[in-house]
């Protein structure tokens, strides 16, 4: 069964084709810079490559172009729409309304659209995302998984802020926590490696992309999570600064900076661009701190302590910890990384084989030393693949 998996941006689309339920990857694509003159489109399969450059204008244009690109005669994975059998979507908030992933249906894509507040960035665009894709392959069966859906399980007690009542019963504001799909994804994967049933886990999984969090999971439930109302909170990220004084944002108000420029400062010129004053890119800084350059290697610094301050803190939420597991593209490929971060805990039980650590980029395994207690794991994420399973296992 054929399940195409979208995951709609504000400007771009990226899809997946997934024969299931062997996981066969068919197909990846994605159409960046929607809106603009100079967008660009690509699909690679196993056949071969196909690249457009040409203007689109909207949402509706970039989806003919995949239309175009998944029939392509020569390079395209399927000779007909009607080969795939649903689509699979990823949607960013689901609030407190939906604790999985769900079939779609008018009474969905109303819930889709009540949380717009509290994603305008991203629901918007997942939903435009559903209606194109009911329109281009009509009456298939659609599914919405959540990112904030893993997170469900967080009890009150960590998903409150401490903050006036009022504040959660009438405006919602609390923690709902994000990356939920590959957060499950890794923890599922890593009782596998463990031999552990997926409900006999505690773990601490850190998602380390261009946007980061980290989940405290016990017996496979997440139980506390980095990000909160919204993906600012928690770690330092590639242009996110992560947790803050909130007492800055009155300082940084009274010194005439308004609601919008903190919130294009927080969002997407702090971090690790923000303190290096160079480059979100942890492959950059490397480079950089290698070379004497203080700033970068000091933006290192503090996006290592972070984590290592928010792994102290789950460890103590946990109790009993199994395995810490690193994912996203620092958390795989970033060996420099992961030993800055781990450095110094074997009081915790935390001892890091620094042979393994550094030949394991990109790939799934073992990295702790035989003397650490608790395990050091690498997981590539998919979180594509999560949503097909998902997609598959609601409409099979
Ligand atoms: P996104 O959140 O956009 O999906 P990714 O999970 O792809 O992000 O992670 C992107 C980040 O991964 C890049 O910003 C880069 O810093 C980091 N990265 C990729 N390869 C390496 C590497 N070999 N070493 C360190 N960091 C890497």
């Amino acid at each position: 069964m054929k399940v195409l998996v979208f995951n709609c941006g504000s400007s771009s689309i990226k899809f997946k084709l997934f024969d299931m339920p062997e996981e066969n990857l068919l197909a990846e694509g994605l159409v960046e810079r929607v809106g603009t003159t100079s967008a660009f489109a690509a699909l690679k399969t196993p056949r071969g490559k196909t690249e457009i450059n040409q203007p689109i204008a909207d949402y509706p244009a970039g989806f003919s172009v995949i239309k175009k690109m998944l029939l392509h005669p020569e390079s395209g994975p399927i000779q007909s729409l009607s080969e795939v059998k649903a689509c699979g979507h990823r949607v960013v908030h689901g609030a407190e309304s939906f604790g999985g992933s769900m079939s779609i249906d008018d009474e969905l894509e109303a819930g889709i659209e009540a949380v717009f507040e509290l994603a305008p960035l991203h629901n918007p665009p997942n939903l435009t995302g559903i209606k194109q894709a009911q329109l281009m392959f009509g009456d298939i069966p659609q599914v919405a998984c959540f990112d904030t859906a893993f997170h469900h399980s967080i009890p009150e007690v960590a998903y409150r802020y401490a903050l006036p009542e009022k504040l959660y019963t009438e405006y919602k504001v609390r923690r709902y926590g994000f990356h939920g799909m590959s957060h499950q994804f890794v923890a599922r994967q890593a009782a596998q490696i463990l031999g552990k049933h997926k409900y006999a886990v505690n773990l601490i999984t850190c998602h380390l992309g261009n946007g980061a969090s980290i989940a405290a999971i016990r017996d496979g439930h997440s139980v506390d999570t980095s990000m909160g109302l919204t993906p600012l909170e928690g770690l330092v990220m590639g242009t996110r600064s992560g947790d803050l004084d909130p007492g800055i944002l009155f300082y940084l108000n009274r010194k005439g900076y308004d609601t919008d420029s903190l919130d294009t400062m927080l969002n997407k010129q702090s971090g690790l661009l923000g303190v290096s004053g160079s480059s979100n890119d942890v492959r950059d800084l490397e480079l950089k701190a290698d070379g004497g350059d203080a700033r970068a290697q000091l933006a290192l610094d503090i996006f290592a302590y972070r984590i290592k301050k928010y792994i102290g803190a789950y460890m103590a939420v946990l109790n009993r910890v199994d395995a810490i597991v690193f994912t996203g593209g620092i958390g795989e490929n970033g060996a420099a990384m992961r030993q800055r971060i781990l450095s110094n805990l074997d009081q915790q039980g935390i001892i890091l084989d620094e042979r393994k650590n550094d030949i394991h980029v990109g790939v799934q395994g073992e990295i702790q030393a035989s003397t650490s207690r608790i395990k050091v794991l690498i997981i590539p994420t998919n979180e594509e693949l999560a949503i097909a399973r998902d997609t598959f296992k609601l409409t099979k």
